[in-house]
């Protein structure tokens, strides 16, 4: 694939949804062993990026591949495109070793997005394991920036171990606000925890939300979504009014070469976030 200049990106965007555009790499932070957060300034003629809660980008390494990554930055501020990633192969490995001023190609934002806007009204549930907060973080910024529009808002985040926590210092702020109700877990404890152990699905039975009028957004290792789904089921949580991230192997990102198919859904186009009652027969399947 040929990256194309940033002077012909907007043009191109629209004819050619194929060819990444160049974006330069403002800022990278290492926020745990194997994790890595990274800032791209969008070209200033566009007048900034923008995207829905829950929507992803395809990142192309030059000279390496391109894979879809989750915008997990704020949906209002459209002069800074944030990813968090997790390095476990090829191209994530090599995205690691860029660095401030590097340049990487990115086509998106694409998918479909967390229902913030249908959430209104309703208490909101944010239910989320390892890298699973960062695709989510867009939907809390949002629901915290519109705060009046929502009932209790409750954020449940469980991790490995303290030291996979993302976010830490925001997580700090959002513990600290009387509006948000948040609690964290990690599966083991190390030597200064003295929060809660065990895995996060344990936290749902005592989270203060009405269940007849809560929005559920699920999104972590599919193991903790299942079991996530059937503490929720048990709170009384009706299926449509839970939310999952599907996150398969895509190439496209735009529904063309049928890689994510699964039955009627392309996961790239109609996904990754889907309401549980629409997708629930092709859930725990990998391959269809
Ligand atoms: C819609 C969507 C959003 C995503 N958002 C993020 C994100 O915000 N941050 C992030 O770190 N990752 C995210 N991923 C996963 C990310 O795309 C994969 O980790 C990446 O494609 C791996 O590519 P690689 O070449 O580095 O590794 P590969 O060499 O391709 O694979 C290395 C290992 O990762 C596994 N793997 C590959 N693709 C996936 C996948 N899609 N899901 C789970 N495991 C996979 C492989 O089975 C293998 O075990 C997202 C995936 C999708 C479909």
């Amino acid at each position: 694939m040929t990256p194309v200049p940033e002077t012909q990106t907007s043009e191109i965007k629209t004819i050619e949804p194929m060819l990444p555009a160049v974006y330069r790499i403002k800022r990278v932070q290492q926020d745990t062993h194997d994790t890595f957060t990274m800032e791209l300034e969008p070209s200033k003629r566009n007048g900034g990026f923008s995207f829905a809660p829950g929507q992803f980008n395809m990142l192309y390494v030059f000279g390496v591949g391109e894979v879809p990554i989750s915008i997990s930055g704020d949906p209002a501020n459209k002069q800074t495109i944030v990813h968090t990633t997790r390095a476990v192969g090829a191209v994530t490995k090599a995205m690691r070793k860029l660095k401030r001023g590097d340049t990487l190609g990115m086509r998106g934002p694409f998918g479909s997005s967390w229902p913030v806007g249908e959430a209104a009204g309703s208490d909101v549930v944010i239910l989320t394991g390892g890298i699973g907060l960062a695709p989510l973080r867009p939907a809390i910024y949002h629901v915290l920036a519109n705060r009046e529009k929502y009932g209790k808002v409750v954020l449940l985040y469980g991790t490995r171990t303290p030291a996979d926590m993302l976010y830490r210092r925001e997580l700090e702020q959002w513990r600290s606000r009387f509006d948000i109700e948040v609690q964290i877990t990690v599966d083991r404890a190390m030597n200064g925890w003295h929060g809660n152990v065990g895995v996060v699905t344990t936290l749902i039975h005592r989270a203060h939300f009405d269940p007849h009028n809560a929005v559920a957004m699920v999104c972590g290792p599919e193991i903790m979504m299942r079991f996530a789904i059937i503490e929720l089921h048990k709170r009384g949580l009706t299926d449509e009014r839970i939310f999952v991230s599907m996150e398969r192997n895509m190439k496209c990102g735009i529904g063309f070469c049928g890689h994510c198919q699964y039955g009627p859904t392309f996961i790239c186009k109609d996904g990754p976030v889907y309401p549980y009652s629409s997708i629930k027969d092709i859930f725990t399947k990998r391959e269809i």
